[in-house]
């Protein structure tokens, strides 16, 4: 007979700490961020947060080099507020999210924009343009709340391509994972990018890309050939 298979508990790093926090579910929300809104097409006024998600095991940490994604000629990067719940619940009033928080992170949504471009017009599922292989590199986590404002920025090959600034999130990390809890339970061990600020584009094969937010350790990775 066949052996059954024994698998790891996808994990990231805690700055600091030999220790590793344990990924129990990944979800990102959709355009939280005015001018990325505006890029996209969108009106930043009226969308409601919108959500989605990732394998755990999409998780990459700092410093890894990638084999370059199936299937795409536009791999996307997008750099995010990561944040890491010890707490979980559902239907979440926002001045109770913080006490959830464990920490936060920098890490990046990559994007096969062309499949999720694809998606949108034919109206499928945003799943093979998101939660691919390797598509959630995040840095080393830094235990407490983030901070409310300061830089977020993604550079390709030492080239800025992205900034923004924390306190241009149109839903703050509170009110996040108040909408979040709405729809599901969450617990600990989930994990919420929150949205990327503009400047989203392309990454090409061989490109190192890293993304930072004042205050944590950053995340850089590169692709291979
Ligand atoms: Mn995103």
């Amino acid at each position: 007979m066949a052996e059954i298979p024994r698998l790891p508990v996808p994990s990231i790093a805690i700055s600091g700490s030999e220790l590793l926090f344990p990924v129990r579910r990944i979800y990102c929300v959709g355009r939280n961020y005015a001018e990325h809104a505006r890029e996209m097409g969108g009106d930043p006024r009226r969308e409601l947060p919108f959500f989605f998600s990732k394998p755990a095991d999409a998780v990459v940490p700092s410093g890894w080099r990638l084999p370059f994604p199936l299937k795409t000629s536009d791999l996307h990067h997008e750099v995010e507020l990561v944040i890491a719940l010890h707490k979980g619940g559902a239907n979440i009033h926002a001045a109770d999210a913080p006490s959830m928080i464990f920490g936060y992170a920098v890490g990046i949504d990559l994007t096969r924009r062309d499949l999720q471009a694809e998606a949108k017009k034919s109206a499928r599922p945003w799943d093979m343009a998101k939660g691919f292989d390797h598509s959630a590199p995040i840095g080393a986590l830094t235990r407490g709340l983030p901070p409310a404002g300061g830089l977020i920025a993604l550079a390709v090959g030492g080239d800025v391509r992205q900034t923004g600034d924390l306190k241009d999130m149109i839903w703050s990390v509170a009110e996040v994972i108040a909408a979040l809890s709405t729809y599901v339970e969450l617990a600990p061990g989930d994990l919420i990018f929150t949205g990327t600020p503009a400047g989203v584009g392309p990454i090409q094969r061989g490109e190192t890309v890293r993304g930072t937010i004042v205050g944590t350790e950053p995340i850089e990775i590169t692709f291979e050939h």
